[in-house]
């Protein structure tokens, strides 16, 4: 894992941030399955890396992992030196690492506020930033930022979570903005609720009170935004849109 090499480019090189578990993992195998060269980043899950890496073996298809937690600046920064050093290119970014906390908001701290910021929307732009030089140069490349609905609905008890997730659609539209005419398209899909670790704290009758409320009836699957991302991929006119992939939960 991680160690330095050189390797012959013929093909997209796509990094995805939190590639461990959840969307993160099914993005990395969709998108290797289909020929990409990927990189999964990971930080406390390494055995979690480790099944997908294997999964993927047993198919034939390696996958490149890297550890770093992206929310802290110089790991970051050497997740996409490490990247550029072996590859000489990223096509595609999907800054998809992140994490979710439900607290009132008078209990929370500064701690959690930082933590929160870190994580959601400081690592993308560690990430991005440390990318778009590079793309910018080669004068092509995605970004791909995993808001959320709660940046757009806002969340009760998820104030820090839903801020951070607002961050980033801003983020995305301002640098599509400024990168469009480097042919760097910028894009954020925000997720309703999706079949992941991060909602194992909800009980069976929550979830059923929140498919009660989405007018397609069930809860998202992490295939539907890795779908969303090849689409995306291919796509050559979409940029600063923010797609919500939510089973019509908000509309
Ligand atoms: P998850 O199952 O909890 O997985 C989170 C992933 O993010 C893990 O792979 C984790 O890696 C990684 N991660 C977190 N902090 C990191 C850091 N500092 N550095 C590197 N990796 C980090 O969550 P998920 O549901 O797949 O969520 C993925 C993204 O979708 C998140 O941005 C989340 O906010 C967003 N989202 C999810 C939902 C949903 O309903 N599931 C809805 C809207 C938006 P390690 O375990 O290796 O640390």
């Amino acid at each position: 894992m991680g160690e330095k090499q050189e390797v012959n480019i013929v093909n997209k090189i796509i990094v995805v941030t939190g590639g461990s578990r959840g969307i993160g993992a099914e993005i990395v195998k969709h998108l290797s399955k289909l020929g990409y060269t990927v990189i999964l980043n990971y930080n406390k899950s390494q055995t979690c890396a480790k099944n997908v890496e294997n999964e993927l073996k047993k198919q034939g298809i390696t996958v490149d992992t890297f550890k770093a937690d992206v929310s802290q600046k110089e790991e970051a920064e050497d997740l996409i030196k490490y990247v550029l050093n072996k590859y000489r290119k990223i096509d595609v970014l999907i800054n998809n690492a992140g994490i979710s906390q439900t607290k009132l908001f008078t209990e929370i701290s500064d701690e959690d506020w930082k933590y929160m910021m870190d994580n959601n929307l400081n690592s993308a732009f560690y990430c991005t930033r440390a990318t778009v030089k590079s793309m910018i140069q080669n004068k092509q490349g995605l970004v791909i930022n995993i808001s959320s609905i709660w940046g757009i609905t806002g969340g009760s008890m998820e104030v820090h979570y839903s801020t951070a997730k607002a961050g980033l659609i801003g983020f995305t539209k301002a640098l599509a903005k400024e990168l469009g005419p480097s042919n760097i398209r910028v894009n954020a899909i925000a997720p309703g609720i999706i079949d992941t670790d991060m909602n194992k704290e909800y009980s069976k009758g929550e979830i059923e009170e929140v498919k009660s409320q989405i007018p397609l009836e069930k809860i998202g699957n992490t295939i539907d935004i890795a779908k969303c991302i090849e689409w995306l991929i291919k796509d050559e006119y979409t940029t600063g849109q923010v797609i919500s992939i939510n089973g019509g939960w908000y509309i």
